[in-house]
């Protein structure tokens, strides 16, 4: 058996960051930049209102109640060349470039609109005394010229394509998300909806890889269910090789396997692959190699569904997101407490358990084992939501401090949603 690091850097060594491709905005959610984008522009463009209301001279509105001339209007999307002149206002919206003179601008809500006296154009009395610079959004003061405004090596949230569209960029240069094939091996899979013969099983484990795939934000390629075969296993592995970037493989990677994926897979390599045997529990046995001429990654993972998951989880989920050029390529571990006892058993391996991971009301993660522990018990790794990790030793006690691996930050137990906080504000506030 190797320990997990040495498998890992056997992977991720193997696996560098893809060449990067110019990517229109649209297609970059969740892509790396590879290069730093500078912004030629400033943002806002011009100076602004920042709400609805009137411009008016600083000097004008040095104190309450002064009475103005309503002398234009301008709403967002156009503009005025009319002056403000002394004792004058201009009607104004929320994102209008500011008239010249503008040194404030009253909010609609400060601002009582006075009857109009014959022929004039009305009047304004504003409400209370306005400093300069009031209400006024400066050309550049979110984004100045010459201002880096995407980093290398950013992963791009929706924030950020909105920040590069602001700035009239239309594309990037981004590590491309890698297209991943998914395939089975097994004379016992039984694709849906096929009736299962005797000793048949579910191909579970393709659909689980396919949207773990796509929950990483990459793209799933589904290379199907292929019986222990080696010509067909090894024409559809070419196949692979030549529209994937990577390839996942699920069975026929423990040692008491036909070794039908193992013949395969030595034959496409000329025997560079590695079979592992890992100090973990789950996920023991893992495969890894590189096919057409060394440019696709493999990663053989173990046929029982949860050490596929675990595997993907530790190895080739990371590798990925290595390919993709992220920095993090892991998911967050965290310290947690083990709200029960974690038993294991010493041998040799560093044990992965499957717990639920939740909030406390002060603010710290608990964590609680799900029942069932095997590595064919899908169902009870589905209602976990953590990997608690167990050094090897006799486990953790309740109470003590146990590093997780959260598999699902968005909907750990006890976490606030903003409903509860708003209608606790609003009851507050009442
Ligand atoms: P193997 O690694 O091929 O020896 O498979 C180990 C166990 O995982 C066996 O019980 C297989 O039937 C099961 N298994 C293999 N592939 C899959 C799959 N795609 N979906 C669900 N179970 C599988
Ligand atoms: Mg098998």
């Amino acid at each position: 058996m190797i320990p997990l690091a040495e498998a890992r850097s056997i992977v991720l060594d193997r696996c560098p960051p893809r060449p990067p491709v110019w990517t229109p905005v649209d297609a970059a959610l969740g892509c790396v930049t590879a290069r730093p984008v500078v912004s030629a522009v400033p943002v806002p463009p011009f100076d602004n209102s920042a709400v609805d209301g009137y411009a008016v001279r600083a000097a004008d509105v040095r104190t309450a109640h002064v009475v103005l001339d309503e002398v234009a209007a301008v709403m967002a999307g156009t503009s005025t060349d009319r002056v403000l002149g002394d004792g004058e206002a201009i009607r104004i919206m929320t994102g209008a470039p500011l008239p010249a003179g503008t040194g404030a601008v009253a909010m609609i809500e400060d601002v009582e609109v006075l009857p109009a006296v014959g022929g004039s154009g009305g009047a304004i009395r504003v409400g209370r005394a306005l400093a300069a610079g009031e209400n006024l959004r400066r050309a550049g003061d979110d984004i100045v010229v010459g201002q880096e405004v995407v980093p290398t090596g950013t992963v791009l949230s929706p924030a950020h394509i909105g920040v590069l569209v602001s700035v009239g960029v239309d594309g990037v240069e981004v590590v491309p998300r890698p297209r991943v094939g998914v395939l089975s091996t097994g004379d016992e899979l039984t694709p849906l909806p096929e009736p299962l013969g005797p000793g048949g099983i579910r191909d579970s484990n393709r659909h689980m890889l396919l949207g773990l795939v796509g929950q990483a934000g990459f793209d799933p390629i589904d290379l199907g269910v292929v019986p222990d075969d080696e010509e067909r296993v090894a024409a559809v592995l070419q196949d692979a090789a030549m529209r994937c970037d990577a390839i996942v493989t699920s069975g026929g990677v423990s040692v008491g396997d036909r070794d039908v994926v193992k013949a395969t897979l030595d034959g496409l390599t000329g025997g560079a692959m590695r079979w592992m045997q890992i100090a973990i529990r789950p996920a023991k046995p893992f495969a890894f190699g590189l096919l057409g001429e060394g440019r696709v990654p493999v990663f053989g993972l173990p046929g029982n569904p949860v050490s596929a998951l675990v595997s993907f989880e530790l190895l080739a989920g990371p590798a990925l997101r290595r390919m993709a050029g992220r920095h993090r390529i892991d998911r967050p571990v965290v310290r947690a407490r083990a709200a029960t006892n974690l038993i294991r058993r010493p041998d040799g391996k560093v044990h992965f358990a499957r717990v639920v991971a939740g909030w406390t009301p002060e603010g710290s993660i608990t964590v609680a084992p799900v029942p069932g522990q095997q590595s064919h018990q899908l169902h009870a790794m589905a209602e976990a939501n953590a990997l608690a990790v167990l050094p090897d030793g006799p486990g953790v006690a309740a109470g003590d401090a146990v590093h997780v691996l959260l598999l699902d930050v968005e909907h750990l137990p006890g976490a606030l949603g903003i409903g509860g906080v708003v209608d606790a504000l609003t009851g507050e506030t009442a």
